[in-house]
């Protein structure tokens, strides 16, 4: 192994599930700069662990324009997909400690759960102490017990989870044969040395499981700083299902442009008409995370560089 030349390791970690947006730009655009300001390294991580909701042609055009918008990542691209033998060998390490169970529970016998604040049932405990007679495992969930995550966020401050009454047991293998994005992610951060990640606030639920899950497997807590995510007029995160508007890679300055005053950079004016690469260095050297605004979400346009 070689030593790393700094010790800040960043990280990009898009779904191929479709092009990359503005929302997803503002996320590379962040995790980036944060890394670039502090002479870091930033790597690039495709998540495709859902293999059915991914596709090659999404992922090869997430890195055309990350290209065409003058990131340039450390290392090889990881592929979540080319590592299931990894993920299941963290899920026999929390198998053989005690800390999963397998759950034999359907969608719909978990119908009447209460709901989490990101929509997800929490898990009512009926398989937590053996599988029901007769029944077979579907999926494998992890033990939460009372477990109280605090964790300091760079941008939007000290976070505090109760992850039985907000996430509850959840689920580390998927009844469909698929590895949960939680283990992944912490699998993937722990190996990559991962020391700084900057990502979208959608996922800050997500920072207190992963944080726990790192407790279980022993590995190191990064230090996290959660991005406003982009909304559009209705009040809707930019994605795929919001029918956001692909990235225009043969005119990336508007958009990047559009994406550093959004995480509250201030461009000149003049280096509207500058090359991306002109605009990418102005902004690594003038990157200042405390002016991102602290908050959940911001409104972004569709397309805001018209
Ligand atoms: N793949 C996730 C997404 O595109 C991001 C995961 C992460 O940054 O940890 O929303």
């Amino acid at each position: 192994m070689t030593t790393p030349r700094s010790t800040y390791r960043g990280r990009f970690a898009p779904s191929p599930t479709g092009p990359l947006h503005f929302g997803s730009l503002v996320a590379a655009a962040g995790s980036f700069l944060d890394a670039k300001a502090r002479d870091g390294e930033w790597h690039l991580r495709m998540e495709d662990v859902d293999a059915p909701r991914c596709s090659m042609a999404a992922a090869t055009e997430i890195l055309r324009a990350l290209e065409a918008f003058g990131f340039a990542w450390d290392g090889e691209v990881i592929w979540q997909s080319r590592r299931t033998d990894i993920y299941a060998a963290a899920l026999d390490q929390l198998k053989a400690a005690g800390r999963v169970f397998p759950c034999a529970c359907t969608r719909r016998e978990l119908a009447d759960s209460a709901i989490a604040p990101d929509g997800a049932a929490i898990y009512p405990g009926t398989c937590r102490d053996g599988l029901p007679a007769g029944r077979g495992a579907r999926a494998w969930r992890v033990r939460v017990k009372d477990a109280c995550i605090t964790f300091e966020d760079a941008i939007q401050g000290r976070i505090v989870s109760d992850l039985a009454r907000e996430a509850g047991d959840f689920i580390l293998f998927r009844a469909d044969g698929v590895f949960a994005y939680q283990l992944a992610v912490v699998v993937d951060d722990a190996e990559a040395g991962i020391t700084h990640v900057v990502r979208g606030a959608d996922l800050l639920t997500s920072t207190s499981r992963q944080i726990f899950l790192q407790h279980c497997l022993g590995v190191s807590t990064p230090s996290y700083a959660h991005l406003p995510v982009v909304i559009n007029a209705a009040g809707e995160k930019l994605s795929k299902q919001t029918h956001a508007v692909p990235v225009d890679i043969s005119r990336p300055v508007p958009m990047l442009f559009a994406a550093l005053e959004f995480l509250g950079q201030r461009p000149p004016q003049e280096l509207s008409g500058a090359s991306v690469h002109e605009l990418m260095a102005w902004a690594t050297a003038h990157w200042q995370l405390d002016q991102v605004v602290r908050g959940p979400a911001l409104p972004g346009g569709q397309n805001p560089a018209g």
